[in-house]
């Protein structure tokens, strides 16, 4: 059973109790997400309980009752806000989860024609399922007079003074507007607002907490910050979050003709000053409303907002009225679900790993979940400060997320199921592998394992030397590494250009091509590039991109052995840090002994042999913000200069592209979505540095 409740119903329950139990628990959240605007569990799980209920009902039709939340809309009326009845329901959406079931619904909604004698070609109008909240708006002679929510479908609530605030909704509309026109559509909070939202958030709670006083929960979603920003007591308060509409359906209609079709009355609505969303497309056959569907699965993330699905309706107002409505949903539309990015899921724990230079990271060790396209069982919670900042314990029940190819985060913890006195995460004082201290020096978010014969440290630093992206060593992975530790027959990376190839011969699954191949490897390793070896070493900080600098800024390991910190920090691409960083590194006698035996062992020390690398950004400006995966801040920048590139401090109009690594800066994103600048992923930043090209 998939969802993260304190409140698990018992297994051997007979279907009317799990049906009872099913109901209460759907009623539950739907308080807690149409009342409270506070969701206890993802979108996603809450759509596993509804269709658990379906299909219970289904088996069991004698046991359904009008008032089944399968057969109601919304959720209770709140009584904050004065009742609207709606002259015309407001209804939800049947959904069709992939291409099956919305080829099913085609089936069905082809086969009621012909029973009904409208047997022709379908037209269908496909438009973003824009995840917000639903809105009726009341125009009286061009005016608006009235705004409401959906509330239960029959009972909205009176929301026009709020409404009134959002600058994308007009008050009048243009010539032509009838006597009574109402417009429908989705209030929602565009990313960049949502953003911006939570870092205010952040820092009014840094202050409170300075002040003694307790924050806010910092928002999860657009979708639940948008309807909390718009239910608000105070306009103000709605004002200042930056809330905008679409406009996709005409409701009641009084003194005009309503078009014949869907499509026409959102043209209408258009020219009458709506804001209707462009991507819209009208279609004849399934097969292209499926096309259209796949499209904005792999696009989502292009939209300055967020969707959750697309919904395909039936053209012909005629033939929508012939189609009808269930008791829920009008059987003319459907919603075409995207796969769910947010999952609720138990954290089970929080472990730290020890990286090849001894930084202590901590990661979450979760109840595996299926989102975001894969199965998330870890996610990295970065260090000690972000851990406090999102208040996440194990035992908590989390909400995480994972959006197109971004590495799966921890979002926060769902307060409401959190366990009484459940004991905050202490970040642990020894390294898990070696028992030596943790410390995080001064002005650092990281702590470090600083004992230098740490195992695990060991281990990561001579795989990290036999790498790909270092000395690329075949035969020589991370489990080579870990056996030959074991046995004995390796300490340091210099210990593998005097490996006992004759032990190795003996050892199982070794054999003489093995052997000879393996030897191969290690002296073709000796030929390296410069830059190779540099980053081999195991130097904080110093990545790739920083280790290709230095070769071919000093052109020689000796160059850089002996430089000091003004010479290295003056190399492009090596800032102050990195600099620093490096001349300790090889003042530190250890050090200075492993690399005198490397030398001896005859690797390159003269660079670089490299050829230039292509200048696949010649005369661009690619802007970096926050840190990608792979590459520190100055290294993502020096990789595109090194590419003939630029990379300036913002973002404008002559930006070719903005690359978003972990905790962007919002004003960054929020300028590139108004200028329609492409926004990249850690993947596609390696595919533009490697071909110049954005992803197709
Ligand atoms: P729905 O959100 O799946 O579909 C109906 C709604 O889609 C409409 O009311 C409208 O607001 C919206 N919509 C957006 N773009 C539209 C467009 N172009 N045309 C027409 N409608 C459009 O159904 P629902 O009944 O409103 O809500 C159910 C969904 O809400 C669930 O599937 C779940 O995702 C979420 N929910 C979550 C929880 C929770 O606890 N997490 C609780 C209740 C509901």
């Amino acid at each position: 059973m998939p969802t993260t409740s304190d409140a698990s119903p018992d297994p051997d329950l007979d279907p009317a109790g799990r049906i009872d139990w099913l109901r209460d628990e759907i009623r539950r959240h739907n308080r807690a997400y149409y009342e409270l605007d506070a969701p206890i569990i993802a979108d996603a799980d809450y759509d596993l309980l509804v269709r658990e209920l379906q299909a219970l009902e289904a088996t069991h039709p004698d046991l359904i009752t009008p008032d089944s939340p399968t057969r109601t809309v919304g959720g209770p009326v709140s009584t904050q806000f004065a009742p609207v009845e709606h002259r015309i329901r407001m209804m939800s959406l049947d959904n069709a989860m992939d291409e099956g079931e919305l080829r099913a619904w085609g089936d069905r909604t082809a086969r009621r024609l012909g029973e009904l004698g409208l047997d022709g070609d379908v037209r269908y109008v496909c438009e973003l399922k824009i995840d917000g909240l639903a809105m009726s708006l009341r125009y009286e002679s061009g005016r608006l007079v009235q705004a409401a929510t959906r509330g239960d479908g029959r009972t909205g609530e009176d929301v026009t003074a709020n409404v009134l605030r959002i600058a994308g909704i007009p008050h009048r509309l243009g010539p032509g507007s009838p006597e009574v026109l109402e417009a429908r559509g989705e209030v929602y909070l565009p990313l960049a607002a949502f953003e911006a939202l939570k870092e205010r958030t952040v820092a009014e709670n840094a202050a409170a907490e300075a002040a003694g006083r307790k924050g806010r929960p910092v928002p999860v979603n657009p979708r639940n910050a948008g309807a909390g920003s718009l239910r608000q007591k105070d306009p103000e308060v709605t004002a200042s979050r930056g809330l905008d509409f679409w406009c996709y359906q005409l409701g009641d209609l009084v003194g005009a003709e309503a078009p014949p079709s869907h499509s026409a009355a959102l043209e209408w609505l258009g020219a009458l000053g709506l804001p209707v969303n462009p991507a819209t497309g009208v279609f004849t056959s399934l097969d292209e409303v499926y096309a259209f569907c796949a499209h904005w699965v792999e696009h989502r993330h292009d939209l300055p907002y967020e969707i959750d699905g697309v919904v395909v309706k039936v053209d012909d107002l005629a033939v929508q009225a012939a189609l009808g409505a269930t008791a829920k949903a009008p059987r003319w539309a459907i919603a075409y679900k995207l796969p769910p990015e947010e999952r609720t899921t138990l954290l089970r724990d929080i472990h730290v790993s020890i990286g090849r230079t001894g930084k202590a990271t901590p990661f979450a060790v979760l109840e595996p979940v299926f989102v975001g396209g894969s199965t998330v069982g870890l996610a990295t919670l970065h260090n000690q400060d972000q851990v406090r900042l999102k208040d996440v314990r194990p035992g908590d029940t989390v909400v995480v997320r994972k959006a197109g190819d971004v590495i799966p985060e921890v979002v926060g913890p769902v307060l409401e199921l959190r366990p009484d006195a459940l004991a905050e995460w202490e970040f642990p004082t020894e390294c898990p592998a070696c028992g030596g201290p943790l410390v995080r020096p001064e002005g650092e978010a990281q702590h470090l394992c600083v004992n230098p014969d740490c195992p695990q440290k060991r281990w990561a630093r001579i795989a990290h030397f036999a790498s790909r992206g270092a000395m690329d060593i075949e035969g020589l992975g991370e489990q080579q590494v870990a056996l030959f530790l074991e046995l004995g027959l390796l300490d340091d990376v210099a210990g593998i250009y005097t490996l006992d190839l004759d032990r190795i011969r003996e050892l199982r699954g070794y054999g003489e091509t093995s052997v000879a191949n393996l030897r191969a490897a290690i002296e073709v390793s000796k030929r390296r590039p410069l830059a190779n070896l540099l980053f081999g070493l195991n130097v904080v900080h110093l990545g790739q991109a920083g280790a290709e600098a230095l070769a071919s800024a000093l052109g020689s390991l000796e160059a850089v052995r002996t430089a000091s910190v003004a010479d290295l920090a003056a190399v492009e691409g090596v800032g102050p840090v990195i600099a620093e960083s490096v001349h300790d590194f090889f003042a530190d006698p250890a050090n200075a002994a492993l690399v005198d035996r490397l030398v001896a062992a005859g690797v390159n020390t003269e660079g670089p042999e490299r050829s230039v690398l292509p200048q696949t950004l010649a005369g661009r400006s690619v802007v970096v913000t926050g840190t990608v995966p792979g590459f520190s801040r100055e290294e993502a920048e020096a990789a595109i200069k090194a590419r003939g590139g630029k990379s300036p401090g913002s973002v404008s109009k002559r930006t070719f592209a903005l690359v978003v690594g972990d905790e962007p800066g919002v004003s960054k994103l929020t300028k590139a979505e108004e200028l329609g600048v492409p926004v990249l992923g850690p993947e596609a930043f390696r595919e533009l540095l490697d071909t110049g090209e954005l992803p197709g």
